[in-house]
Protein backbone atom coordinates (compact mmCIF):
# COMPACT_ATOMS: atom_id res chain seq x y z
CA UNK A 1 0.00 0.00 0.00
CA UNK A 2 1.03 3.63 -0.81
CA UNK A 3 0.44 5.11 2.62
CA UNK A 4 -0.90 4.35 5.90
CA UNK A 5 -4.54 3.50 5.69
CA UNK A 6 -4.90 2.84 9.56
CA UNK A 7 -6.29 5.96 10.74
CA UNK A 8 -8.80 5.56 7.52
CA UNK A 9 -9.91 2.17 8.51
CA UNK A 10 -10.53 3.28 11.98
CA UNK A 11 -12.71 5.98 11.42
CA UNK A 12 -14.87 3.43 9.22
CA UNK A 13 -15.11 1.32 12.54
CA UNK A 14 -12.85 -1.40 10.84
CA UNK A 15 -11.50 -4.02 13.84
CA UNK A 16 -7.72 -2.77 13.03
CA UNK A 17 -5.98 -6.33 14.35
CA UNK A 18 -8.34 -8.37 12.61
CA UNK A 19 -7.74 -6.50 9.10
CA UNK A 20 -3.97 -6.43 9.73
CA UNK A 21 -4.17 -10.27 9.34
CA UNK A 22 -6.24 -10.57 6.94
CA UNK A 23 -4.06 -8.36 4.22
CA UNK A 24 -1.24 -10.36 5.69
CA UNK A 25 -2.76 -13.17 4.46
CA UNK A 26 -4.15 -11.55 1.32
CA UNK A 27 -0.64 -9.86 -0.04
CA UNK A 28 1.29 -12.83 -0.05
CA UNK A 29 -1.01 -14.75 -1.27
CA UNK A 30 -1.71 -12.70 -4.27
CA UNK A 31 1.85 -12.59 -5.24
CA UNK A 32 2.03 -16.21 -5.39
CA UNK A 33 -1.00 -16.68 -6.99
CA UNK A 34 -0.27 -13.80 -9.80
CA UNK A 35 3.39 -12.34 -9.69
CA UNK A 36 4.61 -16.12 -9.87
CA UNK A 37 3.07 -16.21 -13.48
CA UNK A 38 5.14 -16.12 -16.57
CA UNK A 39 4.86 -13.88 -19.71
CA UNK A 40 2.33 -12.25 -17.71
CA UNK A 41 0.62 -9.06 -20.30
CA UNK A 42 2.12 -5.62 -19.78
CA UNK A 43 -1.14 -4.42 -19.31
CA UNK A 44 -1.69 -6.52 -15.94
CA UNK A 45 0.58 -3.30 -14.16
CA UNK A 46 -2.60 -1.67 -13.66
CA UNK A 47 -4.80 -4.26 -12.23
CA UNK A 48 -1.97 -5.58 -9.85
CA UNK A 49 -2.21 -2.06 -8.79
CA UNK A 50 -5.48 -2.06 -7.99
CA UNK A 51 -5.28 -4.83 -6.26
CA UNK A 52 -2.37 -4.19 -3.51
CA UNK A 53 -5.24 -0.53 -2.99
CA UNK A 54 -8.37 -2.62 -3.02
CA UNK A 55 -8.69 -1.70 0.87
CA UNK A 56 -6.53 1.63 0.31
CA UNK A 57 -6.92 3.83 -2.32
CA UNK A 58 -10.27 2.62 -3.80
CA UNK A 59 -11.90 3.25 -0.07
CA UNK A 60 -10.24 6.67 -0.23
CA UNK A 61 -12.12 6.99 -3.06
CA UNK A 62 -15.26 6.04 -1.77
CA UNK A 63 -15.04 8.38 0.75
CA UNK A 64 -14.07 11.30 -1.10
CA UNK A 65 -17.30 10.80 -3.18
CA UNK A 66 -19.37 10.42 -0.36
CA UNK A 67 -17.93 14.25 0.89
CA UNK A 68 -18.98 14.98 -1.88
CA UNK A 69 -22.61 14.17 -1.45
CA UNK A 70 -22.49 10.98 -3.56
CA UNK A 71 -23.89 7.24 -2.17
CA UNK A 72 -21.84 4.08 -1.79
CA UNK A 73 -24.34 0.70 -2.95
CA UNK A 74 -22.82 -2.16 -1.91
CA UNK A 75 -23.87 -5.52 -3.39
CA UNK A 76 -23.62 -9.04 -4.00
CA UNK A 77 -25.96 -9.98 -7.29
CA UNK A 78 -25.37 -9.22 -10.81
CA UNK A 79 -28.91 -9.23 -11.04
CA UNK A 80 -28.88 -5.44 -9.39
CA UNK A 81 -28.21 -3.05 -12.62
CA UNK A 82 -25.46 -0.68 -11.75
CA UNK A 83 -27.17 1.45 -14.26
CA UNK A 84 -29.39 2.74 -11.98
CA UNK A 85 -26.93 3.58 -9.54
CA UNK A 86 -24.51 5.33 -11.89
CA UNK A 87 -27.91 7.36 -13.04
CA UNK A 88 -28.68 8.79 -9.55
CA UNK A 89 -24.64 9.43 -9.34
CA UNK A 90 -24.38 6.47 -6.66
CA UNK A 91 -21.04 4.28 -7.02
CA UNK A 92 -21.20 0.72 -7.00
CA UNK A 93 -19.29 -1.64 -5.47
CA UNK A 94 -19.29 -5.61 -4.46
CA UNK A 95 -18.79 -6.86 -1.26
CA UNK A 96 -16.56 -8.88 0.45
CA UNK A 97 -17.34 -12.57 0.58
CA UNK A 98 -14.32 -14.59 -1.45
CA UNK A 99 -12.67 -15.90 1.81
CA UNK A 100 -13.21 -17.81 4.92
CA UNK A 101 -12.91 -15.04 7.84
CA UNK A 102 -13.77 -15.62 11.07
CA UNK A 103 -16.19 -18.61 10.64
CA UNK A 104 -17.16 -18.48 14.56
CA UNK A 105 -18.31 -15.42 14.47
CA UNK A 106 -20.49 -16.34 11.18
CA UNK A 107 -21.76 -19.66 12.35
CA UNK A 108 -23.39 -17.89 15.70
CA UNK A 109 -25.74 -16.65 13.45
CA UNK A 110 -26.05 -18.88 10.23
CA UNK A 111 -25.78 -22.35 9.97
CA UNK A 112 -21.93 -24.17 9.70
CA UNK A 113 -23.43 -26.05 6.09
CA UNK A 114 -23.74 -22.57 4.40
CA UNK A 115 -22.52 -21.88 1.09
CA UNK A 116 -18.97 -20.37 1.57
CA UNK A 117 -19.68 -16.96 -0.09
CA UNK A 118 -22.88 -16.20 2.30
CA UNK A 119 -21.22 -17.31 5.68
CA UNK A 120 -18.07 -15.31 3.70
CA UNK A 121 -19.90 -12.08 3.92
CA UNK A 122 -21.16 -12.76 7.47
CA UNK A 123 -17.95 -13.90 8.87
CA UNK A 124 -16.42 -10.16 6.93
CA UNK A 125 -19.15 -8.20 8.05
CA UNK A 126 -19.44 -9.38 12.22
CA UNK A 127 -15.45 -9.55 12.43
CA UNK A 128 -15.58 -6.01 10.90
CA UNK A 129 -12.90 -6.01 7.94
CA UNK A 130 -14.59 -5.32 4.95
CA UNK A 131 -14.14 -1.45 4.28
CA UNK A 132 -16.79 -1.39 1.20
CA UNK A 133 -19.42 -2.51 3.62
CA UNK A 134 -18.32 -0.32 6.42
CA UNK A 135 -17.92 2.84 3.65
CA UNK A 136 -21.87 1.71 1.97
CA UNK A 137 -24.50 3.79 2.86
CA UNK A 138 -27.01 0.87 1.41
CA UNK A 139 -26.27 -2.66 1.37
CA UNK A 140 -28.76 -4.66 -1.85
CA UNK A 141 -29.07 -8.03 -1.05
CA UNK A 142 -31.63 -9.76 -3.35
CA UNK A 143 -33.78 -12.95 -3.22
CA UNK A 144 -32.45 -15.75 -5.35
CA UNK A 145 -31.43 -18.69 -3.42
CA UNK A 146 -32.70 -19.71 -0.08
CA UNK A 147 -29.28 -18.98 1.89
CA UNK A 148 -29.39 -15.56 0.41
CA UNK A 149 -33.31 -15.13 1.23
CA UNK A 150 -32.57 -15.91 4.68
CA UNK A 151 -29.07 -14.35 4.81
CA UNK A 152 -30.80 -10.84 4.24
CA UNK A 153 -33.65 -11.38 6.91
CA UNK A 154 -31.45 -12.27 9.36
CA UNK A 155 -28.73 -9.14 7.80
CA UNK A 156 -31.62 -6.86 7.69
CA UNK A 157 -32.06 -7.41 11.53
CA UNK A 158 -28.41 -5.97 12.05
CA UNK A 159 -28.65 -3.29 9.78
CA UNK A 160 -30.88 0.08 8.67
CA UNK A 161 -28.98 0.33 5.17
CA UNK A 162 -30.33 -2.88 3.59
CA UNK A 163 -32.64 -3.20 0.75
CA UNK A 164 -34.23 -6.41 -0.69
CA UNK A 165 -34.60 -7.12 -4.25
CA UNK A 166 -36.98 -9.68 -4.83
CA UNK A 167 -36.30 -11.72 -7.81
CA UNK A 168 -38.58 -14.07 -9.99
CA UNK A 169 -37.40 -17.35 -10.45
CA UNK A 170 -38.83 -18.33 -13.80
CA UNK A 171 -38.71 -15.97 -16.87
CA UNK A 172 -42.51 -16.16 -17.00
CA UNK A 173 -44.78 -12.97 -18.17
CA UNK A 174 -45.79 -12.97 -14.20
CA UNK A 175 -41.62 -13.34 -13.33
CA UNK A 176 -41.22 -10.59 -16.10
CA UNK A 177 -43.25 -8.04 -14.39
CA UNK A 178 -42.37 -8.88 -10.68
CA UNK A 179 -38.53 -7.94 -12.06
CA UNK A 180 -39.27 -4.65 -13.67
CA UNK A 181 -41.57 -3.87 -10.74
CA UNK A 182 -38.97 -4.63 -8.39
CA UNK A 183 -36.43 -2.12 -10.50
CA UNK A 184 -39.15 0.60 -10.29
CA UNK A 185 -39.16 0.34 -6.48
CA UNK A 186 -35.04 0.15 -6.42
CA UNK A 187 -34.90 3.26 -8.74
CA UNK A 188 -37.12 5.46 -6.14
CA UNK A 189 -34.91 3.94 -2.79
CA UNK A 190 -32.06 5.23 -4.95
CA UNK A 191 -34.00 8.81 -5.64
CA UNK A 192 -34.73 8.63 -2.12
CA UNK A 193 -31.13 7.84 -0.50
CA UNK A 194 -29.56 9.95 -3.03
CA UNK A 195 -31.52 12.97 -3.29
CA UNK A 196 -31.40 12.70 -7.39
CA UNK A 197 -34.20 12.07 -9.59
CA UNK A 198 -33.72 9.57 -12.84
CA UNK A 199 -34.01 11.27 -15.66
CA UNK A 200 -34.05 9.61 -19.39
CA UNK A 201 -30.96 11.70 -20.08
CA UNK A 202 -28.93 10.56 -16.50
CA UNK A 203 -30.35 6.85 -17.05
CA UNK A 204 -28.77 6.96 -20.96
CA UNK A 205 -25.52 8.21 -20.24
CA UNK A 206 -25.51 5.74 -17.07
CA UNK A 207 -26.28 2.73 -19.35
CA UNK A 208 -23.31 3.61 -22.11
CA UNK A 209 -21.13 3.66 -19.47
CA UNK A 210 -22.13 0.10 -18.30
CA UNK A 211 -22.50 -0.92 -22.05
CA UNK A 212 -19.06 0.09 -22.69
CA UNK A 213 -17.46 -1.62 -19.70
CA UNK A 214 -19.24 -5.00 -20.88
CA UNK A 215 -17.97 -4.49 -24.19
CA UNK A 216 -14.35 -4.22 -23.24
CA UNK A 217 -14.95 -7.36 -21.07
CA UNK A 218 -16.52 -9.08 -23.96
CA UNK A 219 -13.65 -8.28 -26.51
CA UNK A 220 -11.53 -10.26 -23.71
CA UNK A 221 -13.31 -12.50 -23.51
CA UNK A 222 -13.08 -13.13 -27.15
CA UNK A 223 -9.47 -12.63 -27.36
CA UNK A 224 -9.20 -16.01 -25.18
CA UNK A 225 -9.95 -17.92 -27.69
CA UNK A 226 -6.40 -17.27 -29.60
CA UNK A 227 -4.74 -20.32 -28.93
CA UNK A 228 -1.96 -20.41 -26.99
CA UNK A 229 -4.30 -18.26 -24.97
CA UNK A 230 -2.74 -14.54 -24.36
CA UNK A 231 -3.75 -14.31 -21.07
CA UNK A 232 -4.23 -16.95 -18.16
CA UNK A 233 -7.31 -17.87 -17.03
CA UNK A 234 -6.02 -16.64 -13.30
CA UNK A 235 -6.18 -13.05 -15.06
CA UNK A 236 -8.70 -12.91 -16.43
CA UNK A 237 -10.68 -14.01 -14.11
CA UNK A 238 -9.10 -11.49 -11.96
CA UNK A 239 -10.25 -8.43 -13.97
CA UNK A 240 -13.98 -10.08 -13.83
CA UNK A 241 -13.45 -9.45 -10.29
CA UNK A 242 -11.93 -6.17 -10.27
CA UNK A 243 -15.11 -5.13 -12.74
CA UNK A 244 -17.09 -5.28 -9.46
CA UNK A 245 -14.62 -2.98 -7.42
CA UNK A 246 -13.18 -0.29 -9.84
CA UNK A 247 -14.63 3.40 -11.02
CA UNK A 248 -16.27 1.62 -14.25
CA UNK A 249 -15.07 3.82 -16.86
CA UNK A 250 -11.27 3.95 -15.80
CA UNK A 251 -11.52 0.07 -15.03
CA UNK A 252 -12.70 0.09 -19.43
CA UNK A 253 -9.83 2.29 -20.62
CA UNK A 254 -7.47 -0.03 -18.79
CA UNK A 255 -9.43 -3.19 -20.02
CA UNK A 256 -9.08 -1.77 -23.75
CA UNK A 257 -5.34 -0.87 -23.38
CA UNK A 258 -4.90 -4.60 -22.11
CA UNK A 259 -6.78 -5.64 -25.20
CA UNK A 260 -4.77 -3.94 -27.41
CA UNK A 261 -1.63 -5.69 -26.35
CA UNK A 262 -3.25 -8.71 -26.12
CA UNK A 263 -4.29 -7.99 -30.01
CA UNK A 264 -0.72 -7.73 -30.79
CA UNK A 265 0.32 -10.83 -28.74
CA UNK A 266 -2.56 -13.06 -30.70
CA UNK A 267 -0.92 -11.37 -33.79
CA UNK A 268 2.66 -12.63 -32.90
CA UNK A 269 1.57 -16.17 -32.28
CA UNK A 270 2.70 -15.26 -28.03
CA UNK A 271 0.77 -16.86 -25.41
CA UNK A 272 1.11 -17.76 -21.83
CA UNK A 273 0.28 -21.79 -21.89
CA UNK A 274 2.60 -23.94 -24.69
CA UNK A 275 0.29 -24.19 -27.77
CA UNK A 276 -1.73 -27.57 -27.48
CA UNK A 277 -1.63 -27.28 -23.55
CA UNK A 278 -5.02 -28.64 -22.69
CA UNK A 279 -7.77 -25.54 -22.51
CA UNK A 280 -10.95 -25.72 -19.75
CA UNK A 281 -13.80 -23.48 -19.65
CA UNK A 282 -15.00 -23.03 -16.00
CA UNK A 283 -18.32 -23.29 -15.01
CA UNK A 284 -20.55 -22.44 -12.07
CA UNK A 285 -20.40 -20.90 -8.96
CA UNK A 286 -19.43 -16.89 -8.80
CA UNK A 287 -15.83 -16.81 -7.40
CA UNK A 288 -15.42 -13.75 -5.54
CA UNK A 289 -11.81 -12.12 -4.46
CA UNK A 290 -9.64 -13.64 -3.36
CA UNK A 291 -11.29 -17.15 -4.19
CA UNK A 292 -8.74 -18.18 -6.36
CA UNK A 293 -8.11 -22.01 -5.24
CA UNK A 294 -9.14 -23.97 -8.33
CA UNK A 295 -8.05 -21.81 -11.40
CA UNK A 296 -4.65 -21.63 -9.87
CA UNK A 297 -4.37 -25.94 -9.28
CA UNK A 298 -5.76 -25.85 -12.60
CA UNK A 299 -3.34 -23.78 -14.97
CA UNK A 300 -0.06 -25.12 -12.32
CA UNK A 301 -1.12 -28.07 -13.75
CA UNK A 302 -0.16 -27.13 -17.43
CA UNK A 303 -3.79 -25.96 -18.77
CA UNK A 304 -5.23 -22.82 -19.45
CA UNK A 305 -8.48 -21.42 -18.52
CA UNK A 306 -10.45 -19.84 -21.56
CA UNK A 307 -13.69 -18.76 -20.10
CA UNK A 308 -15.78 -18.45 -16.64
CA UNK A 309 -19.32 -19.35 -17.49
CA UNK A 310 -19.43 -17.41 -14.17
CA UNK A 311 -21.80 -14.64 -12.49
CA UNK A 312 -17.99 -13.16 -12.01
CA UNK A 313 -17.20 -13.73 -15.72
CA UNK A 314 -19.53 -14.41 -18.81
CA UNK A 315 -23.33 -14.85 -17.50
CA UNK A 316 -23.11 -11.89 -15.13
CA UNK A 317 -21.14 -9.76 -18.30
CA UNK A 318 -22.86 -10.42 -21.06
CA UNK A 319 -25.22 -8.48 -23.24
CA UNK A 320 -25.56 -4.78 -23.16
CA UNK A 321 -28.85 -2.77 -22.66
CA UNK A 322 -30.29 -1.48 -25.89
CA UNK A 323 -30.08 2.75 -24.99
CA UNK A 324 -32.39 3.89 -27.36
CA UNK A 325 -35.61 4.38 -25.83
CA UNK A 326 -36.45 8.06 -25.09
CA UNK A 327 -38.80 7.47 -21.67
CA UNK A 328 -38.22 6.24 -18.29
CA UNK A 329 -40.88 3.21 -19.23
CA UNK A 330 -38.86 2.28 -22.11
CA UNK A 331 -35.06 2.26 -20.85
CA UNK A 332 -36.31 0.64 -17.59
CA UNK A 333 -38.07 -2.32 -19.90
CA UNK A 334 -34.76 -2.52 -21.74
CA UNK A 335 -33.17 -3.18 -18.70
CA UNK A 336 -35.55 -6.11 -17.65
CA UNK A 337 -34.51 -7.83 -21.40
CA UNK A 338 -30.81 -7.53 -20.10
CA UNK A 339 -31.08 -8.89 -16.70
CA UNK A 340 -33.67 -11.29 -17.21
CA UNK A 341 -30.82 -13.08 -19.65
CA UNK A 342 -28.51 -13.76 -17.11
CA UNK A 343 -29.06 -17.51 -16.55
CA UNK A 344 -28.65 -18.06 -12.59
CA UNK A 345 -29.47 -21.68 -11.67
CA UNK A 346 -32.29 -20.38 -9.25
CA UNK A 347 -34.62 -20.48 -12.52
CA UNK A 348 -36.54 -23.07 -13.38
CA UNK A 349 -36.30 -24.02 -16.27
CA UNK A 350 -32.50 -22.65 -17.29
CA UNK A 351 -31.87 -24.55 -20.44
CA UNK A 352 -29.90 -21.28 -21.73
CA UNK A 353 -26.93 -21.75 -19.47
CA UNK A 354 -26.55 -25.45 -20.89
CA UNK A 355 -26.91 -23.34 -24.47
CA UNK A 356 -24.37 -20.47 -23.30
CA UNK A 357 -21.69 -23.10 -21.60
CA UNK A 358 -21.96 -25.34 -25.23
CA UNK A 359 -21.41 -21.68 -27.17
CA UNK A 360 -18.68 -20.57 -24.92
CA UNK A 361 -16.69 -23.95 -25.00
CA UNK A 362 -17.18 -24.34 -28.81
CA UNK A 363 -16.25 -20.36 -29.71
CA UNK A 364 -13.04 -20.44 -26.93
CA UNK A 365 -12.24 -23.43 -28.34
CA UNK A 366 -12.09 -25.33 -25.15
CA UNK A 367 -11.18 -28.96 -24.49
CA UNK A 368 -13.35 -29.60 -21.71
CA UNK A 369 -15.62 -28.11 -18.92
CA UNK A 370 -14.81 -27.94 -15.20
CA UNK A 371 -17.97 -27.11 -13.17
CA UNK A 372 -16.98 -25.34 -10.11
CA UNK A 373 -19.79 -26.12 -7.33
CA UNK A 374 -19.14 -24.05 -3.84
CA UNK A 375 -20.39 -26.91 -1.16
CA UNK A 376 -23.69 -26.25 -0.01
CA UNK A 377 -24.79 -24.28 -3.13
CA UNK A 378 -28.09 -26.21 -4.04
CA UNK A 379 -29.11 -24.14 -7.22
CA UNK A 380 -25.59 -25.08 -8.77
CA UNK A 381 -24.85 -28.51 -7.20
CA UNK A 382 -28.45 -29.50 -8.42
CA UNK A 383 -27.67 -28.39 -11.56
CA UNK A 384 -24.30 -29.75 -11.89
CA UNK A 385 -25.41 -33.49 -12.30
CA UNK A 386 -27.87 -32.35 -15.79
CA UNK A 387 -25.23 -30.09 -17.12
CA UNK A 388 -22.60 -32.62 -16.91
CA UNK A 389 -24.96 -35.78 -18.39
CA UNK A 390 -25.91 -33.18 -21.27
CA UNK A 391 -22.04 -32.22 -21.73
CA UNK A 392 -20.60 -36.16 -22.04
CA UNK A 393 -23.57 -37.09 -24.08
CA UNK A 394 -22.46 -35.02 -27.09
CA UNK A 395 -18.96 -35.52 -26.56
CA UNK A 396 -17.61 -32.82 -24.02
CA UNK A 397 -15.76 -34.07 -21.40
CA UNK A 398 -17.06 -32.62 -17.82
CA UNK A 399 -15.78 -32.67 -14.57
CA UNK A 400 -17.71 -31.86 -11.36
CA UNK A 401 -15.78 -29.97 -8.26
CA UNK A 402 -17.46 -29.42 -4.98
CA UNK A 403 -15.38 -27.39 -2.90
CA UNK A 404 -15.38 -24.57 -0.28
CA UNK A 405 -12.64 -21.97 0.70
CA UNK A 406 -10.32 -24.12 2.83
CA UNK A 407 -7.29 -25.59 1.58
CA UNK A 408 -8.37 -29.18 3.28
CA UNK A 409 -9.12 -30.60 -0.27
CA UNK A 410 -6.41 -29.05 -2.29
CA UNK A 411 -4.26 -32.38 -2.91
CA UNK A 412 -7.66 -34.40 -3.54
CA UNK A 413 -8.59 -31.65 -5.79
CA UNK A 414 -4.94 -31.58 -7.80
CA UNK A 415 -5.30 -35.22 -7.83
CA UNK A 416 -8.86 -35.03 -9.54
CA UNK A 417 -7.35 -31.90 -12.10
CA UNK A 418 -4.74 -33.71 -13.52
CA UNK A 419 -6.31 -36.80 -14.01
CA UNK A 420 -8.50 -35.13 -15.93
CA UNK A 421 -6.60 -32.77 -18.18
CA UNK A 422 -4.99 -36.67 -18.81
CA UNK A 423 -8.02 -37.03 -20.37
CA UNK A 424 -8.01 -34.10 -22.23
CA UNK A 425 -4.58 -34.13 -23.70
CA UNK A 426 -5.96 -37.94 -25.05
S1 LIG B 1 -25.19 -16.83 -9.24
FE1 LIG B 1 -27.33 -16.04 -9.13
S2 LIG B 1 -27.49 -15.26 -7.06
FE2 LIG B 1 -25.30 -15.46 -7.49
S3 LIG B 1 -24.64 -13.46 -8.30
FE3 LIG B 1 -25.25 -14.71 -10.03
S4 LIG B 1 -27.39 -14.16 -10.42
FE4 LIG B 1 -26.90 -13.51 -8.33
S1 LIG C 1 -23.08 -19.78 -4.44
FE1 LIG C 1 -25.09 -20.79 -4.48
S2 LIG C 1 -25.78 -20.91 -2.37
FE2 LIG C 1 -24.09 -19.44 -2.47
S3 LIG C 1 -25.07 -17.46 -2.71
FE3 LIG C 1 -24.63 -18.22 -4.77
S4 LIG C 1 -26.47 -19.34 -5.44
FE4 LIG C 1 -26.60 -19.03 -3.20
Amino acid sequence: MSKDYRPMWASLGLDLDAHDALLAFLGPYYAETFLSQDNRPEGMKYFDFVMSEVHGLRIEELLAAKDEGRKVIATFCTYVPEELVLAVDGVMVGLCAGASFAPELAEAVVPRTLCPLIKGFFGFALGRVCPYLAASDLVVGENTCDGKKKAWEIYGDMSDRMVTLDLPQTRSIAGRALLRSEYVTFARRLEEATGKRLTVEALVRATAVVNRKRDALARLARLRAADPAPISGLDGLLINQIAFYDDPVRFTTQVDALCDELEARVAAGEGVAARGAPRVLVSGCPMAVPNWKVPAIVERAGAVIVGEESCVGERGMRNTVDASADTLDGLVDALVDRYLGIDCAIFTPNGSRLDHIRGMHDAYRADGVLHYGLQFCQPYLMEAGPVEHALEKTGIPTLMVETDYGTEDVGQLQTRIEAFLERLRD
